[in-house]
């Protein structure tokens, strides 16, 4: 089938930030022959291509001048089964959180952590989805991308995706991967993450002594709900910055003047920060200028309280990352893809 494109098409409801950016053409593709031939149709038209799944950690600071191609594939299968493991291939375009359900509904674990993250499967490779302990890396088997440079497909195995902490390779070189599906890992016994946070008190406030996966994910169904401003509610894109990562002699100064700091320490002596804490500390939580503003709960959020435009979202985080260096001698990253 020829997909249809669209001209000047209205991207609000596509963006978890719900801004009002236009298309100047748009395209929603549901197998590889419909990605192939938006790609054919952008070059012969000159248009610049930007990708878009669930638009959940995204921001649009302008109108696009060129085709957003949808990723909108859907399937889910099982490739192999040894007993005990499995791999399950799921399409770009399935919705992330449903697909976590089907899988513990199969009776297959390890993605309960990572349950009610919003936006597509096709996506949570490229920042290297993580929560509550746990990453796709983690449970990752491969996937399978077109590049747009040679028009091959190219298989990746763990390695060749280069994970990091919200990174991959495919962050890096944002306009050269399409990714049409990935390949998980996942076990038919439980081995259950539960030292992350609150999941253990809220297992227990349940009265819950044995869990289940099944659990675990309610759990944190419950805790993420209680935490994070609900986009349909009030639109928002989750965290805005990444956890900066410093060294240990950073570490410690900072330790030394702000004795609260909220550090943990990682690999090769270098230690994370919570951006979060330096924000709230800076005193910007509940910060609101016009309609864009700072979670009054959670200082990492910024929200759209209804007509704030990308730019004045940006114009915000860039306020708070130029005090965040000033009070703290920090570089706050911008974690949603700026379009
Ligand atoms: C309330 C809320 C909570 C969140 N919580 C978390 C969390 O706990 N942990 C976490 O890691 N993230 C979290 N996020 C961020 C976001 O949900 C994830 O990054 C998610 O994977 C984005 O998926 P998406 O389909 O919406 O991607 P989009 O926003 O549509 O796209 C993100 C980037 O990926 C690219 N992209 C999209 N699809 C593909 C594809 N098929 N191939 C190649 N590139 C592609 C886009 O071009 C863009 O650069 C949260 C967001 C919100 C709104």
């Amino acid at each position: 089938m020829t997909p249809d494109y669209v001209r000047d098409f209205p991207l609000a409801s596509l963006n978890t930030f719900g801004l009002q950016a236009t298309a100047r053409q748009y395209v929603r593709v549901s197998d590889d022959s419909e990605v192939v031939q938006a790609l054919d149709h952008a070059r012969r038209h000159s248009l610049p291509v930007t990708l878009l799944g669930g638009g959940s950690n995204v921001l649009f600071s302008q109108d696009i001048e060129g085709l957003v191609l949808h990723m909108a594939s859907r399937g889910v299968r099982l490739v192999s089964d040894d007993g005990v493991m499995v791999t399950v291939e799921v399409e770009a375009g399935e919705p992330w959180h449903p697909f976590v359900l089907q899988t513990l509904e199969m009776g297959f674990y390890g993605l309960e952590n990572l349950s009610l993250i919003p936006g597509t499967v096709g996506a949570a490779p490229v920042q290297n989805i993580g929560a509550y302990g746990v990453e796709i890396k983690d449970v990752f088997s491969g996937l399978t991308a077109l590049d747009r440079q040679s028009g091959k497909l190219v298989d990746f195995d763990a390695a060749a995706c280069a994970f990091g902490y919200r990174e991959s390779c495919f962050k890096q070189s944002l306009d050269r991967w399409i990714i049409l599906r990935v390949r998980f890992r996942l076990s038919r016994q439980p081995s259950l993450r539960l030292e992350y946070g609150p999941i253990q008190q809220r297992l227990q406030l349940l009265g819950i002594d044995s869990p289940t996966p099944q659990d675990v994910s309610n759990a944190i169904c419950a805790i993420r709900a209680e935490k994070l401003p609900d986009p349909k509610v009030l639109p928002n894109a989750g965290s805005f910055f990444k956890n900066p990562v410093i060294s240990s002699e950073q570490a410690a100064a900072l330790k030394a003047s702000f004795p609260s700091a909220v550090l943990y320490p990682q690999a090769e002596g270098r230690v994370k920060l919570a951006a979060g804490w330096l924000i709230d500390q800076a005193g910007w939580r509940g910060y609101r200028k016009g309609d864009a503003g700072v979670h009054q709960h959670q200082a990492l959020v910024l929200v759209n309280y209804g007509a704030a435009s990308g730019a004045e979202i940006l114009a915000l985080a860039r306020l708070i990352q130029d005090d965040i260096k000033r009070r703290f001698g920090v570089d706050l990253e911008i974690e949603p893809r700026i379009i």
